[in-house]
C-alpha cells in the first residue's frame, strides 16, 4: 500500500485531502518566501491518530511537517520536503485548567486569544501575547517557535511558560516530557529542547502551560521622543535601573508614520514607546512613575491616544501598516536580539546601512526583551533593489552578531535565517544535529529547517 492508502485506512475522508485548495493553504505562511506544495493534508484530533501518521510515515520516509496557523515569518512551517503537513488547527481542545496550580492543560491547536478567553473567568492569563498575530496563533506553534511578545518583558517568552507536553517523535514513540511541577532538577530538561524546535524533533499533541494571575492594576503609558537614539537609551535606562515593566514597546517614526495613516490615530509622529505596568494600584503607579521620570530625562514627553486608544489595539498593526504602504513590496525582515546595553547602536546601525542603500527601512518591536524588527521594504521587481534590502539585512544581522546579539529573538530560523545557524552557534550546531537524529532517526521531520 502507498503511504496515502494506508493514512485512508487510518483517517476519515474528511481528515485527509489532497485537493489543490488544501495542499495551496497548507503550501505558505506569512513570509515573502516561496510556497511550496505538500502532497497531502492531514487533520488529526487525539495523539493515538498522531502516533499513526507519524508510524506510518517513519515506514515510508515521507516528511511530516506540524502546522498551527501558518502565521510564522520565517517560513518554519513551509513543507519544504513535500510529504505531509499535519495541521493541528482542529485540536483546539482547553483539557483542564488547574486553578489552584496555575496551570492549565490544552491541545496543541487552540489559538492565543481564545484560550486566554477561556482563563479569564479564572484570573488567570498565558502571557506571552504575540503582538500581531494573537488572534491566530496557536500555542503549538508558539511552543515550536518559542514565540515572545509584549509582557515577555517580565513573565517571559513561551519556554517560561510550558511546564509539559506530550510529544510524539520522530519514530512514533509518544513521550511525556517536562513536569508539572514548577521546578524539578530531574534528569535532562528534554521539553526545554522541544520548545523552539520548529517541529523538527516532534509532534507536540498537548501542552501544560503555567499561568499567571490577571494584575489588580495596570498602568498604560505612551511617550514621545525626539530622537530614536535617546528612546533606546531610555530603555536601555530602564532596565538597567530594574524598573518593573510589563511590556516596553518601541516604535521608530516610520513605524508611526505608517500606523498613522493606516488607522488615522492621530498618533505624533515621532519615536515612540508604549510601556505598561502591572501590580497593585500602588505597585503599578510607582513603577509608571520611575519609568515617567527616566524617560523624562531622556527628552520624552507623555502623550494621550486619540479617544482613549489602548496603545496595544494600535501596535497591533504595525506590520500590516507598513506593509499597506508599499503595495507590492516584498519584505526582509529581521526579528534581531541584543543584549539591552547596546539597542541604541542596533537601532543606528540600521538607520545607517538603510540610509546608505536609500532603503525603505521600519524599526519597531519588544525592545524591553532587547528584541528588535527591522523590516525593509523593496519590489522583488527589481532584482537590484531587492538584492540591496537583503544586503543591507545580512550587515545588520553580521552586526548583531558581532555584539553579542542573536539573528532571532522570537520568530525562528526556519528558512529565512537558517543561513545565520553556523555562524551564531558554532560547533554547537553539530551537537544540534546529532541530537535532531536521536529525536528524529530518520529526517523526516520538518525536514530543511533551522539550519542548511
Ligand atoms: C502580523 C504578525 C505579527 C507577529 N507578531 C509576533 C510576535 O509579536 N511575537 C512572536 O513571537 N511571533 C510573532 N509572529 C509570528 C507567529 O505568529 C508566531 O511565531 C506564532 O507562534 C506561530 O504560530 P502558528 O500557530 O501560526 O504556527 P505555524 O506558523 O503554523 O508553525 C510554526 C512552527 O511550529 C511548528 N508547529 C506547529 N504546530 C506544532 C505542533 N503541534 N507540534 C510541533 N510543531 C508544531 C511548525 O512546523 C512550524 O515550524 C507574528 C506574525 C504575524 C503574521
Amino acid at each position: 500500500m502507498s503511504w496515502l492508502e494506508e493514512l485512508a485506512a487510518e483517517l476519515p475522508a474528511e481528515r485527509l485531502s489532497n485537493r489543490a485548495a488544501d495542499l495551496d493553504a497548507a503550501s505558505h505562511d506569512e513570509s515573502s518566501l516561496a510556497a511550496v506544495r505538500p502532497a497531502a493534508v492531514a487533520w488529526p484530533l487525539s495523539t493515538e491518530e498522531v502516533s499513526r501518521i507519524v508510524d506510518v510515515a517513519a515506514r515510508h520516509r515521507l516528511p511530516l511537517t506540524a502546522r498551527g496557523a501558518g502565521s510564522s515569518l520565517e517560513g518554519n512551517p513551509i513543507p519544504l520536503g513535500g510529504g505531509l503537513v499535519v495541521d493541528f488547527s482542529r485540536m483546539t481542545r482547553v483539557i483542564e485548567v488547574r486553578a489552584a496550580d496555575l496551570a492549565v492543560r490544552v491541545e496543541p491547536g487552540v489559538v492565543y486569544e481564545t484560550l486566554n478567553r477561556s482563563l479569564r473567568p479564572h484570573g488567570l492569563f498565558f502571557p506571552p501575547s504575540p503582538g500581531g498575530s494573537a488572534d491566530v496563533a496557536t500555542v503549538g506553534g508558539m511552543l515550536a517557535n518559542d514565540a515572545s511578545g509584549i509582557y515577555s518583558v517580565k513573565y517571559g517568552g513561551t519556554r517560561d511558560s510550558v511546564l509539559a507536553a506530550t510529544v510524539v517523535v520522530g519514530d512514533g514513540r509518544t513521550l511525556r516530557l517536562g513536569s508539572d511541577c514548577r521546578k524539578t532538577s530531574s534528569g535532562y530538561h528534554l521539553i526545554g529542547l522541544i520548545v523552539g524546535s520548529e517541529g523538527t524533533l516532534g509532534l507536540v499533541t498537548e501542552v501544560t502551560l503555567r499561568l499567571r494571575g490577571i494584575p489588580a492594576a495596570r498602568r498604560q503609558i505612551a511617550l514621545v521622543f525626539e530622537t530614536e537614539r535617546r528612546a533606546a537609551d531610555a530603555i536601555a535606562a530602564m532596565m538597567a535601573y530594574g524598573v518593573d515593566l510589563a511590556a516596553v514597546e518601541f516604535l521608530d517614526r516610520r513605524t508611526i508614520a505608517a500606523l498613522d495613516r493606516f488607522g488615522g490615530y492621530g498618533l505624533e509622529e515621532r519615536p515612540t514607546l508604549f510601556l505598561e505596568t502591572h501590580g497593585s494600584e500602588s505597585g503599578a503607579e510607582e513603577a509608571a512613575r520611575a519609568a515617567l521620570e527616566i524617560c523624562a530625562d531622556h527628552g520624552a514627553r507623555e502623550v494621550r491616544l486619540a479617544s482613549g486608544q489602548s496603545p496595544w489595539a494600535v501596535r497591533h498593526h504595525a506590520t500590516r501598516s507598513i506593509q499597506a504602504r508599499h503595495p507590492g513590496a516584498a519584505v526582509a525582515r529581521t526579528d534581531l536580539a541584543v543584549p539591552i546595553s547596546r539597542l541604541p547602536d542596533v537601532v543606528e546601525e540600521s538607520y545607517r546601512r538603510g540610509d546608505e542603500a536609500g532603503l525603505s527601512l521600519y524599526v519597531f518591536g519588544h525592545a524591553g526583551l532587547g528584541i528588535l524588527h527591522v523590516l525593509i521594504l523593496e519590489s522583488p521587481a527589481s532584482a537590484e533593489r531587492w538584492r540591496a534590502a537583503l544586503a543591507a539585512k545580512d550587515a545588520i544581522l553580521r552586526f548583531v552578531l558581532g555584539v553579542g546579539g542573536s539573528v532571532s529573538g522570537e520568530h525562528g530560523l526556519g528558512l529565512g535565517n537558517r543561513r545565520y545557524a553556523a555562524l551564531e552557534h558554532g560547533g554547537a550546531l553539530a551537537l544540534m544535529k546529532q541530537i535532531k537524529s536521536v529525536f528524529d532517526p530518520h529526517g523526516i521531520l520538518n525536514p530543511g529547517k533551522i539550519w542548511e
